[in-house]
C-alpha cells in the first residue's frame, strides 16, 4: 500500500519535472545580471540562493506580494508562527511589514512598533502601516479584540512562574512566543500581580 503511493507520487513528480523541464525561459538575475534559464511559471527572480538573499528589498516586496481589491498587500512568503511575513534584507531575517515600513517610509528608532490599521498581519501596505510603541500595540490588540482578554489572571501567572522557553509554552495557551514574552516583560497584563 505505501509502496503504492510511493511509486504514484514519484511518477507524479517525474511528469511535473519533465513538463517543467520542457519550458524553461532565458532570464537575467536582477543582482548580478548573470543570464541563467528558469522554469516557467515559477516566481524565481534570481540566478542563485544567494543572489535572492541580497535582492534588493523594493524588489523583494513586489514579488512577495499579492495586492487584493480592499488594498492590503499580503505577504505570499514565509510567514512566522504570530502570521506575519518574514523577509530577508542584507542577509538578515526582518519583520515583513517592518521592512516594507522602512523601505516606503523612514528607519525605525529602536521600540519604534509597526502597527496594522487593517489588523491583517500578513499585509505589508505602507498605507495600512503606524508606528506605535509597546503600550500602542497592546492597547490596539485590544481594541480590536484579540490578545488581551484571552488569558485569565490565573493563566498569566501561570505563565510567568513557568521556567521553560516562551515557544515551549505558548502552544498550551494558544498564543503566539511573542505574546508569552510580552507577558514575562510585563508589556501585557501589567495589571496582573
Ligand atoms: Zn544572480
Ligand atoms: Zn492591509
Amino acid at each position: 500500500m505505501i509502496d503504492c503511493i510511493r511509486t504514484a507520487l514519484t511518477k507524479v513528480r517525474k511528469d511535473k519535472f519533465q513538463t517543467m523541464a520542457r519550458n524553461t525561459i532565458e532570464s537575467t538575475c536582477p543582482v548580478c545580471n548573470k543570464t541563467y534559464t528558469r522554469f516557467q511559471g515559477t516566481r524565481q527572480r534570481c540566478c542563485s540562493y544567494s543572489c535572492a538573499r541580497l535582492q534588493p528589498i523594493g524588489i523583494r516586496i513586489e514579488n512577495s506580494i499579492i495586492k487584493e481589491s480592499n488594498g492590503c498587500w499580503v505577504w505570499t512568503k514565509c510567514i512566522d508562527e504570530s502570521g506575519y511575513g518574514v523577509s530577508w534584507r542584507d542577509g538578515r531575517k526582518i519583520a515583513a511589514h517592518r521592512a516594507s515600513w522602512e523601505y516606503y517610509n523612514s528607519p525605525l528608532q529602536d521600540g519604534e512598533w509597526v502597527l496594522h490599521k487593517c489588523d491583517n498581519r500578513p499585509c505589508v501596505n505602507p498605507d495600512h502601516l503606524f508606528i506605535g510603541n509597546a503600550l500602542d500595540n497592546a492597547q490596539d490588540k485590544i481594541s480590536k479584540g484579540r490578545g488581551q482578554g484571552k488569558l485569565t489572571p490565573d493563566q498569566v501567572r501561570a505563565i510567568r512562574s513557568d521556567p521553560r522557553a516562551s515557544r515551549k509554552v505558548a502552544p498550551e495557551f494558544r498564543t503566539s512566543k511573542t505574546t508569552i514574552l510580552q507577558i514575562r516583560r510585563r508589556l501585557l497584563y501589567d495589571w496582573v500581580d
